[in-house]
Parts: structure tokens; sequence; C-alpha cells
């Protein structure tokens, strides 16, 4: 027997198709009300100009709609979840709470206490797995990759529902429509990320070349799925099973999203590595911080043209090229010898697809400080530059200054002069000191006496 009026709690799952919580909540149910609960503490992490926000604004929006379309609405509203779902528990005799299991680390703590209200309540609290195509949890401890995913590939992966929602009936009320709820959080417009892009992408995607293709970042050659499946706007059930119907050989496509749960499994068994580095022998690097580095690291100004293109993309279109992600990352940690938080904080602030386990893991890992241990390796821009953009067509859209420089010498700053930014520090010198600084020892004092007062020591 269907029970009465549920309530589905919207999070990380932004979609109505696949969504394995709301298909529960609705066939179970004769009534769903469904919510999403706009939480201060989430909005004071986004500047009003962040795009990750105008993307979440849209995202909600866009969801608004899918639910209209089925006969249903979206609520939302302000407050905080532990507060306002009892609230509206007992405002609207629900009988039932239906989510999708949260798994940041706010958003664990936040599922548990709305638990434990519901339950204290007597109210049904059912939370549904729709995150991973393995959970975290149910692969026995592994520190590295491989054998994560060898165990990863045997586990029976669901493929995707033919979930077909074909109506939600939910309780008339009168309430403010989502749409004016959300509007006025966002100063700017979600323009690089249309939230319908999805639809046609995972059809029309290039599964099939994508291991020659993800490494060129002139190429459209990567799926860009990363703020989609951060925000649920698509399941990653559906993502994976277009990969399989469209490759002879998806493999190396599969293993990048096996990667993203590969993070969280290290967040689940490491929670300390949130803050720590993985590698306790890595964790008294002596960082040499310097503020002024920093700053033209964000803004695009090191004078090495493959890091300052990169460093721009973040800032144009809250993206940045998997390729490119590392070559920065690896400039600010070893070339600049800055903390490897400072790079994640920025991330933070500007990456439309920011996910805090899978950003730490990679900035550990790029650091040589993370799970998944690499010999030590420090990237060479100059080579890498030259490698992966050779004739410098990814480099030009985000460097105009450059545009009419020949790329041998683009790819060469240290030999050449260029119109723009000259290097803050030399590759060279700076692949020795970290040499140094990751062995524990002692930083060439002579250099340390040309940095200045922006410098802030830590370890
Ligand atoms: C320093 C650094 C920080 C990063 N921070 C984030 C982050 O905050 N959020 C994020 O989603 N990705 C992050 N990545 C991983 C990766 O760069 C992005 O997932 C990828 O560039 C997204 O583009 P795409 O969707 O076109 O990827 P595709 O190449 O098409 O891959 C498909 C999907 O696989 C997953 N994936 C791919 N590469 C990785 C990886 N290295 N680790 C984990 N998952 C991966 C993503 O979900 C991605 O959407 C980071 C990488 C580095 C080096």
């Amino acid at each position: 027997m269907q029970n009465h009026t549920a309530l589905f709690w919207f999070k990380r799952d932004l979609r109505v198709e696949d969504n394995t919580g709301l298909y529960h909540a609705v066939t179970e149910n004769k009534e769903v009300l469904p919510v999403y609960v706009l939480e201060d503490e989430i909005l004071s992490g986004y500047s009003p100009t962040s795009k990750r926000l105008s993307f979440f604004v849209d995202a909600l929006k866009n969801l608004d709609s899918e639910l209209r379309r089925l006969g249903s609405y979206l609520y939302v509203v302000r407050g905080k979840a532990e507060e306002v779902l009892p609230e509206l528990i007992k405002m609207h005799n629900i009988d039932s709470v239906y989510t999708n299991r949260a798994y940041g680390f706010s958003g664990v703590k936040r599922d548990l206490g709305v638990e434990h209200k519901c339950r204290a309540a007597e109210v049904i609290y059912k939370k549904f797995e729709d995150t991973f195509l393995v959970p975290p949890a149910e692969i026995d401890q592994r520190k590295v990759f491989t054998p994560f995913y060898k165990l990863w590939q045997g586990r029976n992966k669901r493929t995707i529902l033919e979930l077909n929602i074909k109506e939600i009936k939910s309780p008339a009320l009168e309430i403010t429509p989502a749409e004016e709820m959300v509007r006025g959080i966002s100063r700017i417009e979600n323009t690089h990320w249309p939230i319908g892009l999805p639809e046609n992408r995972l059809l029309e995607f290039d599964y099939e070349n994508y291991k020659e293709n993800r490494d060129l970042p002139f190429m459209d050659g990567t799926s860009m799925m990363s703020p989609y499946i951060r925000f649920g706007v698509t399941s990653i059930r559906k993502v994976y099973k277009s990969a399989v119907n469209s490759a002879k050989d998806p493999d190396v496509f599969i293993s990048e999203l096996a990667w993203r749960e590969f993070w969280y499994h290290i967040m689940h068994y490491f929670p300390e590595t949130r803050e720590l580095e993985f590698q306790e022998k890595r964790r008294s690097i002596r960082w040499i911080n310097n503020e002024s580095w920093y700053r033209a690291w964000r803004e695009g100004r090191t004078g090495y043209p493959i890091v300052d293109a990169g460093m721009r993309q973040l800032l144009e279109e809250g993206w940045i090229h998997n390729r490119v992600r590392m070559i920065v990352a690896s400039f600010l940690a070893k070339d600049l010898l800055t903390d490897w938080r400072w790079g994640d904080k920025h991330f933070s602030e500007h990456l439309v697809d920011y996910d805090e386990a899978v950003d730490i893991g990679n900035w550990q890992w790029v650091a040589s400080c993370g799970a998944d241990p690499q010999p030590f390796r420090i990237f060479n821009p100059l080579l890498q530059s030259s490698k992966f953009d050779p004739d410098c067509i990814y480099i030009k859209k985000y460097i105009p200054e450059l545009e009419d420089v020949e790329p041998e010498k683009i790819h060469n700053p240290l030999t050449y002069k260029l119109p723009y930014v000259s290097p803050i520090v030399n590759h060279y010198e700076m692949r020795n000191l970290a040499q140094e600084a990751y062995s524990g020892g002692r930083i060439d004092e002579s250099y340390i006496n040309k940095l200045g007062e922006d410098t802030v020591f830590t370890s």
C-alpha cells in the first residue's frame, strides 16, 4: 500500500531523470513535496560573482521547470535543513523523507542531523545511493589507484535505471516560485555552462578518440561533464552508459570516472587528509608562500605562457583543461614552492566543478604528497607547453598579447623576451630548490634573501 505524503530533499542531484531517491519517493507515495533547502552556510561560501554560484542557480531553475513539466514544482526554502525540514514535516503532515546520501563533509553532517530529527519525530527517513557507480565504502581500503580500480571494475556497477517518471503529484501549496527565491543570489549570468548541454554532448562526444585527444588542451577532446556531474545535473550512470555505448574501448574514459570515486574512497578512509598531506613524510615541507608570486599565479602573470593561459581560462570560464590543471598545480607547488592548500583555495573560489574531495586529492597528487604516490616529478612548463600545445593555439586563445609571436619563442620565455610579463622565477633554479625542500633539506639562504617581505614561510 502506498504511503501518503513524502518529502523529497534535493542536494547534489539537481535533476528528475534517473534520480534514485526521487524515483522511490514518487513510486512509493501518493504525493511528493520536492524541496531544496538554500542554506546560508552554503551561500556564504560563494562570492555573488562566482561562476559556480551562477551555474547552481541555473540548475535550480532548470530543476523547477523539469518538475513543473511533470505537474509538480520545486519548493525552495531558506534556512538550516535541520530546522526547516522538521517544520515542513509538521506543517504538511509528511510521513516520510526521501533523499540521496550526501558525501561531502558538511553534507554528511547535515544528513545525520536531519535523519536524527526525523527519527525523533517518528517520521521515516530513507536515503539512497545515487552519486557513485560504486560507493566509496563498498571497496576495501586501498591507497593506490590501480588496485582500487581492479576491485572497482569487479563490482557490479548499476547501469542507468530507465526511470520514466511521467507525473509527480504534489500538495497544492501557495509557494513563492523557485525563480523568485533564487533571484538576485547570483550577480552574473551563467554564460559558459548551459544546463542543457549534457543532452547532446553525451550523444555526440568522441569517446572513440578520447585516449589520444584528452591531453591536448587546444582540442575539444574531453567530455566537459564535470560541472554537471558535480551538481548531479546529469546522473553518473548516464555518463557511464553513454561511454560504454559509444566506444569500442571506453576503458580510459571509464578509468577517469573511477578516479573521481578513488578520491572519495581516500577521503572516506583517511578523512584527516582533508587538511593534512596523505604522506606523513611530506607534512613538514617548508613552503616559501610568497604572496606576490601567488598573486601573479592567480592572475595569469607568471611569464610562463602555458601556466598563464590556464589561470586565465579559470578566471574566464570557471574551468581548466585537465592537462593544464596539472601544469598550473605543479608550477604553484614546485616552481613557486607554495602550499598546495593555497591552490585548492583558489580553485574552490573559481572552478564551476569544484568538488572538495576530488580537488584535494588531485592537488596532493600533483604536489607529490598524496595517495597513489608516483616517483618525485617536477613538470617542466617549457616542455609541457611544446608537447601539448605545439602551435600555441590554446595559449593564444587566452593570451592575445602573444597572437603574433612564433611558437618557438612562446615555448621558451627564459630565452626570448615576450610582449607580456617576464618570468617571475627561473624554472631551473626553482627545480633545484624544490628538490631540496622536498627532501627535507634547508633552502639556499641566498635565494631566500632575494624574496622580500611578501614571503611567509610555513611548514
Ligand atoms: C589540481 C587539480 C584539481 C582538480 N580539481 C577538480 C575538481 O575540483 N573537481 C573535478 O571534478 N575535477 C577536478 N580535477 C580533475 C579533472 O581535471 C577534471 O575532472 C576534468 O578536467 C573535468 O573535465 P571533463 O569533464 O572534460 O573531464 P573528462 O576527461 O571528460 O573526464 C570525465 C569525468 O571523469 C572525472 N575525472 C576526470 N579526470 C579526473 C581526475 N583527475 N580526478 C577525478 N575525476 C576525474 C570527472 O568527473 C570528469 O567529468 C582536478 C585536477 C587537478 C590536476
